[in-house]
């Protein structure tokens, strides 16, 4: 073990060992199918723990008891104060958990524990408490009519917010902690009730967060977490007549999928998907600050980020200098276990994922694609993929034009800002984008042109609780974050009152 290596507490080492159940109406239950899923460690390959494999039976059971406390009233109708402070309680009790959290993140995802602490617990202790305080500042309109009959009446009318029912939240693997509570958050905060499945590859911190709910006085039925393999659990729950409100975030494949179901129920819909995100630096920008920036933007989580730069269109003065900075960053890259926060690049998330990425890789190099690969990690079974730099990729390649989810991003030298521009907005995808220059003008009116949900200016994939979040195109539809959070887990109810 090296010097930096992590100690696994005591409490992961028990949560680990124990055999998990479905969260349901409070409480522990089993599930009515006996087959179980396997958890692997990134790391090693090695299995870690297991959970239940929910069937449609046993999402009924969750979604009845969600909606049954939503019919009772039991949070929605709880003071709006109320329903804050109990959420702040519950993001005290995360944050006391926080290093217990980290670890089981680390160990199921395989990314780095300094960035199960940074992200999956610093940055979402800021999204649950922001979305706390939403609890309380929900507000509709007061609205002047104009409506002439009978003569003489007089109208007056107001909108309310009301919380839309059961909602299904469907989570990834990529940060499997922040972003359930991406969906946890404003469905409580908004006086809904949820079920929430995990990816089966990584349910384990949000089955912890369950037991942490209800200690924190969330009532049972509230909040339920059914663990099971998306064409079986995940499909269930998405379908099922009483879910009011869909939250998914994933691939594009399965989201088209769950709005076609959606479609025929006319159930309310939030669709964060894939990218394939651009950064445009033109000549002036600094080249420091973008081999910094986009090695975060294109590296954190080993690429498995939604947001991430996956092709860089770098104006020609520039392209030498920036691929020799990008090639000396990448090989100076440690890649290794999560546990040890001496390593910059980590495991991928599953066998399956590494040799999805692998494969676009080999079609590459078949191809004749200059790639320049870093480190490849330990050889002891572990999920690792080299970082990797591809110069000029023809832009027939499929890792050029798909999404990737690992560590590998295009350089591509273009003539001119225009150029890059074009290329740049080229692509199925629209969720993030960036622009590095030291030029305002320039920054203006990139900004306003790149065709993306999120642009950033001089740096990339960096979010906040308070920034509206979402994609265009086949990126998804709907907005996470920002001060309308809970407008999507609300219904508008109109009120005209004659007087
Ligand atoms: P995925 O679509 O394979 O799975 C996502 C979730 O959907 C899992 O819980 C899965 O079990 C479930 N699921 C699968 N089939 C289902 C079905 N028919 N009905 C209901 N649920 C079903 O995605 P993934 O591989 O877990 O995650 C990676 C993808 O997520 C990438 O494309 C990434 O870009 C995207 N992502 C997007 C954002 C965003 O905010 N836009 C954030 C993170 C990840």
């Amino acid at each position: 073990m090296s010097q930096t290596q992590v100690t696994v507490l005591d409490s992961v080492r028990r949560f680990l060992d124990r055999r998990h159940g479905l969260y349901i109406g409070g409480a522990w239950q089993e599930s009515d199918c006996a087959d179980r899923l396997d958890i692997f460690n990134p790391a090693d390959g090695q299995p870690l723990a297991s959970s239940a494999d929910a069937s449609a039976s046993d999402v009924d059971r969750a979604v009845t008891s969600a909606w049954q406390a939503f019919s009772a009233g039991v949070w929605a109708n709880c003071l709006p104060a109320e329903r804050e402070r109990i959420l702040l309680h519950f993001a005290t009790l995360v944050e006391q958990h926080g290093e217990e959290l980290a670890q089981l993140e680390t160990l199921e995802q395989g990314k780095s524990i300094a960035i199960s602490r940074a992200f999956e617990l610093g940055c979402t202790l800021n999204w649950m408490r922001y979305a706390a305080g939403l609890s309380t500042k929900i507000t509709g309109q007061t609205l002047d009519l104009s409506i002439p009959l009978p003569a003489g009446a007089r109208y007056q009318a107001w909108t309310r917010k009301e919380p839309v029912g059961v909602v299904a939240g469907i989570v990834p693997w990529n940060f499997p902690l922040m972003i359930g509570m991406w969906k946890i958050m404003p469905a409580l905060a908004a006086g809904c009730s949820i079920v929430i499945k995990p990816s089966e590859t990584t349910p384990l911190t949000l089955l912890r967060i369950a037991e942490l709910a209800s200690e924190a006085g969330i009532p049972d039925g509230v909040l339920n977490v059914v663990t099971g393999r998306g064409s079986v659990c995940g499909a269930a729950l998405v379908s099922h007549p009483r879910v009011a409100k869909i939250s998914f975030t994933g691939s594009t494949a399965t989201g088209k999928q769950i709005a076609r179901g959606a479609a025929d129920r006319l159930t309310r819909l939030t669709l964060e998907l894939g990218g394939k995100n651009p950064a445009l630096v033109l000549k002036d920008a600094d080249p420091q600050q973008v081999i910094e920036g986009l090695m975060t933007g294109s590296f954190l989580n080993q690429g498995q980020v939604c947001a991430a730069s996956s092709r860089i269109y770098i104006e020609a003065p520039l392209f030498d200098t920036l691929v020799s900075g990008f090639e000396q960053a990448v090989k100076g890259l440690k890649v290794g276990a999560g546990m040890d926060p001496a390593h910059h690049i980590n495991p991928l998330v599953s066998r399956g994922h590494q040799q999805k990425v692998a494969e676009f890789l080999h079609d590459a190099q078949q191809r004749g694609a200059q790639l320049i690969a870093g480190d490849t990690g330990p050889d002891n079974g572990g999920y690792y993929i080299a970082p990797t730099l591809v110069v000029n990729p023809d832009p027939t390649l499929r890792l050029y034009r798909e999404e990737v989810f690992g560590p590998v991003v295009s350089l591509i030298r273009v003539d001119d800002a225009e150029q890059g521009l074009a290329l740049a907005n080229d692509s199925d995808y629209g969720l993030t984008a960036s622009v590095w220059t030291q030029s305002l003008a320039q920054a203006m009116e990139y900004t306003r042109r790149l065709q993306a949900g999120t642009v950033w200016v001089n740096s990339h994939t960096l979010i906040d609780a308070n920034l509206p979040f979402g994609g265009l195109k086949q990126s998804g539809t709907g907005r996470d974050f920002g001060p309308d959070w809970l407008d999507a887990y609300c219904e508008t109810k109109s009120v005209c009152v004659r007087f």
